[in-house]
């Protein structure tokens, strides 16, 4: 397949186009590759606190730049500036929290009879890091930061729809005094450079974030060379609400579970499940907090949701949202270009309405009442996915049951938090393979060794 020359960046507030971005071939990801290979060979040497340091200074150009880093993620993904900015700072967070780790890369030492036994954790090589367009700046850090963190080098292509900050980071890496080819973007199509990724026999991993489809077909191709992979894939999460539960606090802060990003997001809690007899209490307190939820030019300080991210984008969700849809309220939305779409509160009947079951990745939500826990969980459960999900309840007891209950990787109780850079994320079922972040991911870019040493003659 011959490769496009360039791509136009288009702004998705605007539909302006931003930047034309050169993309790699074949031929180029191979080059890049072999550089990356070349650069494992000295940069797994760098001595542990040296190593340590330079992912400091890194952290630190990040954060010189979050402002800037932030508005080119506002003009190239119609992200808010607020959440840009948070984005960006948990890029330099990111890189702040494994630059303790080549330091603490501990190994074992094991009792066994006539000899010592240690263990060692011995970086993979090349790491291949695939990036999607709904979150650009952090699923790019969890991948090079603790993979960089554990002496691998790394080559990353961000989507081609969202390259921008990306390209800004291997720059500013570099800026940083990360050595040349430790870490290098490289925009492109997934079917050439991300393709050829997987293919490359010097890539030892694939860390890919994206659709389940695209990442069932990377994991088979990966297959072929026993290549490493860790998957984070889509989700339908469940927003559980009890009837005993601070209701006012649940329906205030539903629309963000869902709508930020504008529902661009794997952990987006896009099904709301509410028990029957606080069903039309919850409904009342949800609509105007939906109808409050800030649509507009996502620049402005005050934007909580911007556009969609493309016109393709936008006609995927509106095919959920039909014209005999069973639409209970919607929010506001801008006229004219960019594309926007309004949150949207569906509330279908048939539990195998496709509103129900499949992800939309958009700001289009589904409510459904449920009888009791056991039913809850069951609904929860429903589905190929299991990344996230969040429990609204008083009872301890009914959070923990059901916190065990649900099958999925992320929950949170009272609360709709997903990510922190000190805990793991990952998926369930369908939604995932590996977990990124926290103390362990580490071991997911990391061999462990094992060596024996004769101590009697
Ligand atoms: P996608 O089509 O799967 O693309 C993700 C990345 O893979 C892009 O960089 C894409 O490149 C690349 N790619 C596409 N085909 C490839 C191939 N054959 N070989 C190697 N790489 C390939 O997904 P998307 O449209 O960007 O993102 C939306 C989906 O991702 C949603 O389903 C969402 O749930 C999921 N997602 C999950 C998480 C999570 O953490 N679990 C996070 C974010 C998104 P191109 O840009 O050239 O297509
Ligand atoms: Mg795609």
């Amino acid at each position: 397949m011959t490769a496009p020359a360039s791509y136009d960046v288009r702004n998705p507030a605007t539909e302006q186009i931003v930047t034309t971005v050169a993309m790699a071939d074949v031929g180029q990801t191979d080059e890049v590759v072999a550089r990356a290979r070349r650069a494992f060979d000295t940069w797994r040497q760098v001595a542990p606190a040296d190593r340590a340091r330079l992912l400091r200074r890194f952290a630190e150009q990040v954060d010189a730049h979050v402002e800037e880093l932030a508005r080119l993620e506002v003009a190239n993904a119609g992200h808010t500036i607020g959440n840009a900015r948070w984005e960006a700072g948990n890029v330099r967070d990111v890189l702040t929290y494994y630059s303790a780790a080549p330091e603490r890369l501990f190994g074992r030492q094991i009792p066994v009879a006539g000899g010592i036994d240690v263990t060692f954790k011995e970086p993979l090589g090349v790491i291949g890091v695939i990036v999607p367009w709904n979150f650009p700046m952090p699923i790019a850090g969890w991948g090079f930061a603790p993979a960089l963190a554990a002496g691998n080098t790394v080559v990353l292509k961000p989507a081609e729809l969202t390259p921008l900050t990306a390209i800004r980071l291997g720059e500013l890496a570099l800026e940083a005094g990360i050595p040349e080819g430790v870490f290098t973007v490289l925009p492109g199509r997934g079917s050439i450079v991300g393709q050829r990724f997987v293919e490359h026999p010097d890539v030892r991993k694939i860390v890919f974030t994206g659709s389940t489809e695209v990442g069932k077909a990377i994991m088979a191709g990966c297959a072929q060379q026993v290549k490493r992979v860790t998957l984070e894939l889509g989700g339908k999460s469940a927003n559980v609400v009890f009837a005993d539960a601070d209701l006012e606090k649940a329906a205030a802060t539903a629309p963000y579970a869902v709508f930020d990003n504008a529902g661009q997001d794997c952990c987006a809690r896009s099904r709301i499940l509410v028990q029957r007899e606080a069903y039309d209490r919850f409904m009342g307190l949800l609509e105007p907090a939906v109808k409050g939820v800030r649509v507009e030019d996502p620049s402005l300080d005050t934007a909580e949701m911007g556009p969609l991210i493309s016109r393709a984008q936008w006609e995927t969700v509106a095919s959920f949202v039909p014209d005999d849809a069973p639409v209970a309220f919607r929010g506001s939305a801008p006229q004219g270009p960019g594309f926007w779409f309004p949150p949207t509160v569906l509330t279908p009947e048939d539990p195998a309405d496709r509103a129900v079951t499949e992800e939309i990745f958009g700001p289009v939500v589904v409510v459904v009442p449920f009888d009791d826990e056991a039913d809850a969980v069951r609904m929860a459960n429903e589905g190929q996915y299991g990344l996230s999900g969040s429990i609204w309840t008083n009872d301890l007891g009914r959070a923990l049951r059901v916190s065990r209950g649900i099958e999925t990787g992320n929950l949170s109780v009272n609360s709709h938090s997903s990510v922190r850079y000190s805990t793991p994320f990952g998926g369930f079922k369908q939604s995932g393979l590996g977990r990124e972040l926290g103390p362990d991911a580490l071991d997911a870019f990391s061999e462990v060794k094992n060596v024996y040493i004769a101590t009697e003659g």
